[in-house]
C-alpha cells in the first residue's frame, strides 16, 4: 500500500513537471511563431486582404490598391473632397476684383453683410468654428445672400494644425463638417491659416497643398493685402492698400480682408467699393471655377 502510494506520488511529480515544462515551451514557440509572420509584412504597406482602421474610419478592402499603397492619411475622411470641374477662362479677363474675408464669423458678420448687400456686392467668407448660435446663423445669412463661404480650419490654432498631416486633415474636416451643417452646403474652397506656406508649415507645406488638391478643393492665397488687422489701422490706411494693390495687379485681384468687427472696415470697404466700381472694376466671389493667384514659394 506504502509501495503503491509512493509510486502514485513519483508519477504525480513527473507529470506536473513535464507539464510546467512543456506548456511554456509550446506557447513560446506559438508566439515565435506569430511573430515571424508579422515580421513577414512590410510594415508601412496597406496590404489588400486586411481591413484597414486608421482613426476612427474603417474602409473596405476594395478601396485600397495594392499596386500603389496609400499613405495613412490619404484613407482619412473618405468623404472630405470636393468635385473640381476645372478653371473657367473668367480668370483672363482683368478688372474683377475678389474680397475674401478671413477668420469670421464674428459679431461684425450682420453689419458687414449689410454693407455688400447695400451695394450690391458678392464676397468670399473664409470661416472657422464658432459655437454661438448667433454667429453660427451668419453663415446661412452669407450663402443665401449669394456669398461663398470657404473653409479657414476649425480652430485656427497654426501650431496645432501644421503639425502633422492627420492634425491638418482633422482640424479642415472638423470645419468642412461645420460649413456643411450650418449652410447645409459642402465647401469646395480653403484658405491655409497664414497662406499655403508660412513659417509653421515651411517645411511641409507641399505635402499639406497636394493632399488638398488631390481632394478636389481650391486654396487661395491672395495678391492683394488690406493691412486691416495691423494695430489701429484707420480706414483711410485701409482702403489705400486695397486701391492701390487692386490697380497694380497684372490680373484678377484677391483681397485678404479680416471679419473681425473692425469699424474702421466698413467705412474702408465704402470707399473700396465705391472708388473701384466707378473705375471699372467688378467685385465677384471665389468659387472653385476661378483660377488662384499663386503665392511665390522659395526655390
Ligand atoms: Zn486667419
Amino acid at each position: 500500500m506504502k509501495e503503491k502510494s509512493i509510486g502514485f506520488y513519483k508519477r504525480l511529480i513527473l507529470s506536473v513537471t513535464a507539464a510546467l515544462i512543456l506548456v511554456p515551451t509550446t506557447f513560446s514557440l506559438f508566439l515565435f511563431h506569430q511573430n515571424q509572420k508579422l515580421k513577414e509584412k512590410p510594415d508601412n504597406t496597406v496590404l489588400a486582404d486586411d481591413v484597414v482602421t486608421v482613426g476612427a474610419t474603417q474602409l473596405e478592402p476594395a478601396a485600397i490598391s495594392k499596386a500603389q499603397p496609400m499613405l495613412g492619411y490619404q484613407l482619412l475622411y473618405p468623404d472630405f473632397k470636393a468635385d473640381f470641374h476645372g478653371f473657367s477662362d473668367m480668370m483672363t479677363a482683368s478688372k474683377q476684383v475678389f474680397l475674401t474675408f478671413d477668420d469670421g464669423p464674428s459679431m461684425g458678420t450682420a453689419s458687414l453683410l449689410d454693407l455688400l448687400k447695400s451695394k450690391d456686392v458678392k464676397a468670399t467668407f473664409f470661416v472657422t468654428g464658432k459655437s454661438n448660435r448667433w454667429l453660427c446663423d451668419q453663415l446661412k445669412r452669407a450663402v443665401s445672400e449669394g456669398h461663398e463661404v470657404g473653409m479657414h480650419s476649425y480652430s485656427h490654432r497654426y501650431k496645432a494644425i501644421y503639425a502633422s498631416m492627420y492634425m491638418l486633415l482633422d482640424d479642415f474636416y472638423h470645419d468642412f463638417l461645420y460649413i456643411k451643417n450650418e449652410t447645409g452646403q459642402a465647401p469646395a474652397i480653403l484658405r491655409f491659416p497664414g497662406g499655403s506656406i508660412n513659417i509653421f508649415n515651411a517645411a511641409s507645406y507641399q505635402t499639406m497643398i497636394s493632399e488638398m488638391l488631390r481632394r478636389g478643393f481650391v486654396y487661395y492665397d491672395w495678391n492683394v493685402s488690406a493691412g486691416d488687422t495691423v494695430a489701429k489701422a484707420a480706414a483711410q490706411d485701409i482702403s489705400a492698400n486695397v486701391i492701390n494693390g487692386v490697380r497694380l495687379c497684372w490680373g484678377p485681384a484677391v483681397v485678404l480682408l479680416h471679419d473681425n468687427g473692425s469699424p474702421a472696415l466698413e467705412a474702408a470697404l465704402t470707399v473700396v467699393i465705391d472708388t473701384l466700381s466707378k473705375e471699372g472694376y467688378v467685385f465677384r466671389k471665389l468659387d472653385s471655377s476661378i483660377k488662384p493667384p499663386a503665392f511665390v514659394y522659395p526655390d
